[in-house]
């Protein structure tokens, strides 16, 4: 099977939207202890900045950095598997979030962008 690019986006957006559900069903994401109010709207807005500025962002950049340095590999993805993809989309995706966490963690510019999300005191 062979998704056209909207289908892969719909499937990424749904995949997305299912650990944001689970994670929201099965945990306490906005009722843990010491939680405040502030918190919560804190969660919502970097949420909503991760998703409508930083990843998009993120992947045009490295689409047109791709683009300019390696055209001739364009599409080379395009016909694998749907199942190989998706496993490579939630390994290269889960390892993108470490990589990136943990260098808002080393570098200081970085860090005051991503202080907020530490500044609850449930963390
Ligand atoms: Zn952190």
């Amino acid at each position: 099977m062979q998704l056209t690019s909207a289908q892969s986006s719909l499937v990424v957006m749904a995949i997305y939207l299912s650990f944001a559900l689970l994670e929201l069903a099965c945990t306490r994401l906005f009722a843990k202890d010491e939680q405040t109010r502030h918190d919560g709207i804190l969660e919502v807005v970097s949420t909503l900045m991760l998703l409508v500025v930083t990843q998009p962002l993120i992947l045009f950049t490295v689409g047109a950095i791709g683009q300019a340095l390696v055209p001739q590999y364009a599409n080379a993805l395009a016909g694998i598997p749907f199942l190989a993809a998706l496993a490579l989309f939630l390994v290269f995706e889960d390892m993108m979030q470490y990589w990136w966490h943990r260098a808002s963690h080393s570098f200081s510019w970085l860090y005051n962008l991503h202080r907020a999300h530490h500044n609850a005191r449930y963390m």
